[in-house]
């Protein structure tokens, strides 16, 4: 694509932009009587403004109709999962009966692996990648050890080769078929938190296949930021949260996915809880588990209907969007033009100031860029955040900069771009 370095420019893109209204479905922050840039939709999504109205409508249900408000009113509780299945799904590419909103996160990737890491004696191996979110890493080394085994010995972690930040996919590839036989589960992140590294999915799933291993993926970075076939790929499981890409507010309720092939399998060991029951059945409490058939059968507490509510109403604006593949069109044009405006701020400081870790190919990252910078790297941020530009800090200098596709415009990424270059080159000196 080709891009220009002025504001006309990206006024010019907005203007051509399809999805450019749905910026006015959000509410946008602001921060000293200006509105905020923000570029920090991979850690917490905007609120849609419907968000209060879908939440106030269940809030009156329970007002209105109390208990009752399980079977009655337009949405009954009782079903109310049900409104978002569909959604979810054309998000990550799966069947209605294949997802599942429920419970967060880390609480969901630990029922899902009780179902699907199944050490035995010769295979209890787990391949996932080095630098994992600490809460998966948490959440495997814990899992590891219920089952009696040594996260030492049982957790593969594939790394950068020295002297790279991201992964290669040979490198992950090689790694699964090296431990063939003994390789249990492969579970990755679909996009790493830290470098923005979209992995190639079908590839990874196929590889874990063919050395016996579930594959299953936290899709905490991926769901509602890259488009995903998680039926077509045959991934086994996946679970990720609402509250970044999906705008579902703080704490936002969680999506599971599992694989329909495992639904005839009734071998599958699960953590059960009153909600996973055959919901026909559900309310004569008998005695002895019967799974609802699909994901619902992994629910375990009564369903979070005000989290849900939150969810349905960022759910219906992706809807409105046409889903992923406009959105994705979109998005790799954002960060395509936040890359060309960032290298141009190098160029013109005659030094790599700002290293983009995350891969330059499209297929291989989401809407996130992770920037190493060099110099100066906290007093720059402080100042990006200042001048009210907001994205994210990880130590110990890298700033995460994302172009959401929903709600931020070219112009956004113009004045990010901007506001950089005017501190850059207030703060260092540059190199004639
Ligand atoms: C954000 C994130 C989490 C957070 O998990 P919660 O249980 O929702 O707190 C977990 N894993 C990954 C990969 C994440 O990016």
């Amino acid at each position: 694509m080709f891009f220009e370095n002025n504001l006309a420019f990206a006024q010019s893109l907005d203007q051509q932009d399809p999805l450019h209204p749905l910026r006015d479905e959000f509410l946008l922050p602001s921060q000293h009587g200006a509105p905020v840039i923000y570029m920090c939709g991979n850690s917490l999504g905007l609120q849609p403004k419907s968000a209060r109205q879908y939440m106030d409508e269940q809030l009156n249900n329970w007002a209105h109709l109390a208990v009752e408000g399980w079977f009655e009113g337009k949405t009954p509780w009782m079903f109310y999962h049900k409104e978002l299945k569909g959604l979810m799904a054309a998000i990550v590419g799966a069947s209605a009966a294949e997802v599942c909103p429920m419970n967060t996160l880390t609480v969901n990737l630990h029922l899902l692996m009780v179902s699907f890491y199944r050490p035995t004696a010769t295979r209890f191996k787990i391949i996932m990648e080095a630098g994992a979110f600490p809460s998966d890493q948490y959440a495997v080394e814990s899992q590891v050890r219920f089952h009696g085994y040594d996260p030492k010995t049982a957790i593969i972690e594939v790394a950068p080769r020295s002297g790279e930040d991201t992964l290669r996919t040979e490198d992950i590839l090689a790694t699964i078929t090296r431990h063939d036989g003994e390789v249990a589960l492969v579970l990755f992140g679909g996009i790493n938190y830290f470098t923005g590294q979209f992995f190639d999915m079908p590839a990874i799933t196929k590889a874990g296949h063919a050395a016996g291993a579930i594959v299953g993926f936290d899709l905490a970075h991926a769901a509602g930021n890259v488009p995903l076939e998680l039926h077509n790929w045959g991934v086994d499981f996946a679970c990720w949260c609402s509250y970044k890409y999906q705008n579902a507010g703080p704490g936002g309720i969680s999506g599971i996915f599992v694989h329909e092939k495992h639904f005839p399998d009734t071998s599958l060991d699960r953590f059960a809880g009153w909600w996973g029951y055959q919901e026909q059945t559900r309310f004569r409490m008998q005695k002895g588990f019967i799974p609802e058939a699909g994901a619902d059968g992994w629910q375990v507490s009564c369903t979070q209907v005000i989290p849900m509510s939150l969810y349905h109403a960022s759910l219906k604006i992706f809807e409105k969007a046409g889903f992923m593949a406009p959105l994705r069109q979109k998005s790799q044009a954002l960060t395509a033009y936040l890359q060309f405006l960032i290298e141009a701020i190098n160029k013109d400081l005659g030094f790599e100031q700002y290293k983009i870790i995350t891969p330059v190919s499209e297929s291989a990252r989401g809407a996130q860029l992770s920037i190493i910078a060099q110099h100066k790297a906290k007093e720059i941020f402080q100042a990006l955040v200042a001048h009210n530009v907001l994205g994210d800090w990880r130590e110990p200098n890298v700033i995460r900069l994302s172009p959401v596709p929903l709600y931020n415009s070219f112009e956004d990424v113009f004045h990010t771009a901007a506001r950089l270059r005017e501190i850059s080159t207030t703060l260092l000196t540059p190199k004639q």
